[in-house]
Protein backbone atom coordinates (compact mmCIF):
# COMPACT_ATOMS: atom_id res chain seq x y z
CA UNK A 1 0.00 0.00 0.00
CA UNK A 2 0.90 3.24 -1.08
CA UNK A 3 0.40 6.49 0.69
CA UNK A 4 1.07 10.01 -0.11
CA UNK A 5 1.34 12.98 2.16
CA UNK A 6 1.60 16.67 1.37
CA UNK A 7 3.28 19.09 3.25
CA UNK A 8 4.23 22.83 2.60
CA UNK A 9 6.27 25.53 4.03
CA UNK A 10 7.30 29.22 3.25
CA UNK A 11 11.29 30.18 3.68
CA UNK A 12 13.49 32.56 1.99
CA UNK A 13 16.82 31.39 0.35
CA UNK A 14 19.20 32.11 -2.46
CA UNK A 15 21.52 29.98 -4.50
CA UNK A 16 24.51 32.64 -4.99
CA UNK A 17 25.84 29.86 -7.67
CA UNK A 18 23.25 29.30 -9.24
CA UNK A 19 23.05 32.90 -11.64
CA UNK A 20 21.40 36.05 -11.16
CA UNK A 21 18.01 34.81 -10.23
CA UNK A 22 18.40 32.33 -8.05
CA UNK A 23 21.28 34.09 -6.40
CA UNK A 24 19.05 36.73 -5.03
CA UNK A 25 17.86 36.73 -1.79
CA UNK A 26 14.18 35.40 -2.36
CA UNK A 27 11.33 32.88 -1.23
CA UNK A 28 9.28 30.19 -1.97
CA UNK A 29 6.20 28.43 -0.75
CA UNK A 30 7.99 24.44 -1.02
CA UNK A 31 4.95 22.22 -1.88
CA UNK A 32 6.14 18.53 -0.54
CA UNK A 33 4.93 15.40 -1.23
CA UNK A 34 6.13 12.82 0.30
CA UNK A 35 5.20 9.18 -0.97
CA UNK A 36 5.26 5.69 1.91
CA UNK A 37 5.65 1.90 0.54
CA UNK A 38 4.05 -0.37 3.23
CA UNK A 39 4.51 -3.61 3.09
CA UNK A 40 2.54 -4.97 6.16
CA UNK A 41 -1.19 -5.94 5.77
CA UNK A 42 -3.88 -3.50 6.66
CA UNK A 43 -5.02 -3.49 10.60
CA UNK A 44 -8.70 -4.44 12.07
CA UNK A 45 -9.77 -0.88 11.24
CA UNK A 46 -8.52 -1.62 7.51
CA UNK A 47 -5.56 0.76 7.81
CA UNK A 48 -2.04 0.36 6.91
CA UNK A 49 -0.71 3.64 9.16
CA UNK A 50 -3.02 6.46 10.38
CA UNK A 51 -2.14 9.65 8.30
CA UNK A 52 -2.38 11.34 11.63
CA UNK A 53 1.20 8.91 13.13
CA UNK A 54 2.71 9.95 9.87
CA UNK A 55 2.02 13.93 10.29
CA UNK A 56 3.05 13.75 13.83
CA UNK A 57 6.30 12.46 12.65
CA UNK A 58 6.37 14.53 10.07
CA UNK A 59 5.49 17.85 10.11
CA UNK A 60 7.82 18.29 12.56
CA UNK A 61 11.03 17.89 10.19
CA UNK A 62 9.12 19.66 6.78
CA UNK A 63 7.82 22.73 9.86
CA UNK A 64 11.17 22.88 11.27
CA UNK A 65 11.87 25.00 8.21
CA UNK A 66 9.13 27.43 7.85
CA UNK A 67 9.66 31.06 7.89
CA UNK A 68 13.50 30.68 8.20
CA UNK A 69 16.14 31.79 5.81
CA UNK A 70 17.83 29.07 4.53
CA UNK A 71 21.35 29.02 3.75
CA UNK A 72 24.34 26.80 2.38
CA UNK A 73 26.80 27.46 5.33
CA UNK A 74 30.09 28.86 3.02
CA UNK A 75 27.62 31.29 1.61
CA UNK A 76 29.32 34.62 2.35
CA UNK A 77 26.45 36.52 4.32
CA UNK A 78 26.17 33.58 6.70
CA UNK A 79 29.22 35.52 8.79
CA UNK A 80 27.19 38.96 8.03
CA UNK A 81 23.88 37.65 9.47
CA UNK A 82 25.26 36.02 12.90
CA UNK A 83 27.35 39.54 13.31
CA UNK A 84 23.99 41.00 12.62
CA UNK A 85 22.18 38.16 15.20
CA UNK A 86 19.95 37.46 12.56
CA UNK A 87 18.61 33.84 12.96
CA UNK A 88 19.03 31.62 9.83
CA UNK A 89 19.14 28.02 9.04
CA UNK A 90 22.97 27.06 7.61
CA UNK A 91 22.73 23.88 5.68
CA UNK A 92 25.90 22.11 4.74
CA UNK A 93 24.82 22.02 0.62
CA UNK A 94 23.92 24.89 -1.69
CA UNK A 95 19.93 24.89 -0.89
CA UNK A 96 18.80 23.69 -4.63
CA UNK A 97 15.49 22.31 -4.76
CA UNK A 98 17.76 19.16 -5.78
CA UNK A 99 19.58 19.01 -2.56
CA UNK A 100 16.89 20.32 -0.37
CA UNK A 101 14.31 16.82 -2.00
CA UNK A 102 17.32 15.05 -0.80
CA UNK A 103 18.60 16.78 2.97
CA UNK A 104 14.44 15.88 3.80
CA UNK A 105 14.17 12.66 2.52
CA UNK A 106 17.21 11.68 4.15
CA UNK A 107 15.84 13.08 7.59
CA UNK A 108 12.51 11.59 7.40
CA UNK A 109 13.95 8.13 6.41
CA UNK A 110 16.64 8.27 9.17
CA UNK A 111 14.77 9.96 12.27
CA UNK A 112 11.22 8.55 11.44
CA UNK A 113 11.53 5.25 10.00
CA UNK A 114 8.31 5.96 8.31
CA UNK A 115 9.19 4.02 4.66
CA UNK A 116 9.64 6.70 2.62
CA UNK A 117 10.42 5.86 -1.35
CA UNK A 118 9.65 9.08 -2.72
CA UNK A 119 9.67 12.95 -2.50
CA UNK A 120 8.61 15.83 -4.71
CA UNK A 121 9.59 19.12 -4.28
CA UNK A 122 7.98 21.86 -5.80
CA UNK A 123 9.71 25.91 -5.31
CA UNK A 124 6.53 26.84 -7.51
CA UNK A 125 3.31 25.77 -9.18
CA UNK A 126 5.44 25.21 -12.50
CA UNK A 127 8.97 23.41 -10.95
CA UNK A 128 8.98 20.36 -9.44
CA UNK A 129 11.88 17.94 -8.56
CA UNK A 130 11.11 14.54 -7.71
CA UNK A 131 13.92 12.16 -5.50
CA UNK A 132 13.22 8.60 -5.89
CA UNK A 133 16.60 6.27 -4.59
CA UNK A 134 16.72 2.61 -5.66
CA UNK A 135 17.24 1.70 -2.53
ZN1 LIG B 1 14.70 29.80 -5.10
Amino acid sequence: MKIEKKYHFYAAHRNKNAGEKCGRIHGHTYDVKCFFTFTQELNEAGVTCLFSDIDAQVEPIVKGYCHWFLLYEKDPLVELLELADEPIIKLPFETSAENMSIWLFTRIKNETGLPITRIELAETKSSTVIYEPKN
